[in-house]
């Protein structure tokens, strides 16, 4: 079997971060990334693809080129773990071993939770910004519609993106505003949770959004089944007694964010805690039993919000651990749980919402430069413009100092950067 010093298993936002901040750190260092997939997206982008304001082209490359140099790709997928032996297995049933092990497989998609939903999505006007072949069905459904019942469905958390259930729902109500197609559209936003944003600092400036669309809020209330040929949805909604009743809802389009789990392979695995996430510790991301075994990314049990931002800030702290790791010191590098969710309220502004563990903000710039409680069309560019660029150019080339400074702790991190 082939042996390496570490092996990432995921090369999506995390995985290959994670490698780039590996190899600035100690070039040198045998890096390899187990993903089957030819194609790496820029996932965030699928909110603008689905309101027309991107291309999907413009969120996806080949895996090819992002693979740090100094780094080999294993174009396959891991499905089990031995850490006792130090090994992962290859669907081919190769076994790599390794000294150190990342695991960044992101989270699992649950369409099949959904009975009907597969068969009848890009179809029927059932559609998700959630898949990259589907974006652009949703911006076509927008502007087909003319008048009608648009719903919008959030499933249980944790999810990835928390906020690009809603992000469809504002985007799409902006464009009917515009069009003068709003006051013929019913729209409907079928929460399976209690609260409109889980940090209640940005929930007034949503409201006036869901106020101005004259979006009928449904909270705990959960899609459970979809005919797509007759149009209708089933949805099960829980009283304030807990009483769960069944409500059916005809459609003229649907925009649907499916329930999602770790992936299988990792919640049948040693490496998985009961949640089914791999079990983290959630400042210093390294397992919280097996010692040579870090987790991040969308897979991982760390409880901030599950953003490719919040990898963005995890990866260099993994890097960091894993060296210390491997040159036996202690792991002194710590994640504050930073994610963002940048509300897209209309085309043209954003409420960016930045937090840490427990709700805490923690924006990226003083109140008076962009205060992200605030639409304000400077997030808009920021997203818009500088946050793809950031990722493709700092993030997943480990230039931390262009993206994210302050990621590990001050005074903490020897920081080698190659030329
Ligand atoms: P991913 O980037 O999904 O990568 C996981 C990789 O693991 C994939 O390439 C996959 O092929 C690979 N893999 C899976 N199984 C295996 C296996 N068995 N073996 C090997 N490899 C495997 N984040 C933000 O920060 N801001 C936003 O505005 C935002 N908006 C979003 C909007 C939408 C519609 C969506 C879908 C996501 C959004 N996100 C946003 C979330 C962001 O995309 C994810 O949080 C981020 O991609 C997580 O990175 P990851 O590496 O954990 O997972």
């Amino acid at each position: 079997s082939q042996t390496c010093d570490v092996l990432i298993v995921g090369g999506g936002a995390a995985g290959i971060a994670t490698a780039a901040s590996l190899l600035r750190r100690r070039p040198g260092l045998d890096v390899v990334i187990v993903e089957p997939s030819e194609r790496h997206y820029y996932q965030p982008g699928w909110t603008l693809v689905g309101a027309g304001v991107f291309t999907p082209e413009r969120t996806m490359r080949e895996t090819c080129r992002l693979i740090p140099t100094g780094a080999r790709w294993i174009q396959d997928s891991v499905v089990d773990f031995a850490p006792e032996a130090d090994q992962v297995r290859l669907s081919d049933g190769r076994r790599i071993g390794y000294r150190a092990l990342v695991a960044a497989p992101g989270i699992k998609l649950d369409w099949d939770a959904i009975p009907g939903l597969s068969e009848t999505l890009g179809r029927n006007g059932v559609t998700s910004n959630y898949r990259f072949d589907l974006a652009p069905y949703t911006w076509k459904l927008v502007q087909e519609l003319k008048g009608g019942r648009a719903l919008f469905t959030q499933p249980p958390m944790p999810i990835k993106c928390a906020g690009a259930p809603q992000k469809a729902l504002y985007l799409s109500a902006d464009h009917w505003q515009r069009t003068g197609a709003l006051k013929n559209v019913d729209i409907e936003f079928h929460n399976a949770g209690a609260v409109l944003f889980g940090v209640k600092d940005y929930v007034p400036a949503l409201m006036k959004y869901i106020e101005r669309y004259g979006v009928d809020l449904r909270f705990n209330s959960r899609l459970t089944a979809i005919d797509g040929e007759a149009r209708r949805a089933t949805f099960a909604v829980t009283d304030a007694d807990g009483a769960v009743s069944e409500v059916v809802r005809d459609f003229d389009m649907i925009h649907v964010c499916p329930p999602q789990t770790a992936p299988d392979f990792i919640r049948a695995s040693p490496l998985a805690a009961d949640s089914g996430w791999i079990d983290v510790d959630q400042a210093t991301l390294h397992h919280n039993r097996l010692d040579n075994v870090f987790g991040l990314g969308d897979a991982c049990s760390a409880p901030n919000a599950k953003t490719a931002a919040a990898a963005r800030k995890q990866a260099p702290v993994v890097a960091e651990n894993v060296i210390s790791m491997l040159d036996g010191k202690a792991l002194k590098a710590v994640y504050d749980g930073y994610g963002s969710c940048p509300l897209t309220v209309e085309r043209g502004k954003i409420v960016l919402a930045e937090f840490g563990y427990g709700g805490k903000l923690l924006p990226s710039f003083p109140a008076w430069m962009l205060d992200g409680r605030q639409p304000t069309r400077r997030a808009w560019h920021l997203k818009a413009q500088a946050l793809p660029e950031i990722y493709w150019v700092g993030m997943l080339k480990g230039r931390e100092w262009l993206c994210a400074p302050d990621c590990v702790e001050p005074g903490v991190a020897p920081r080698t950067r190659a030329a």
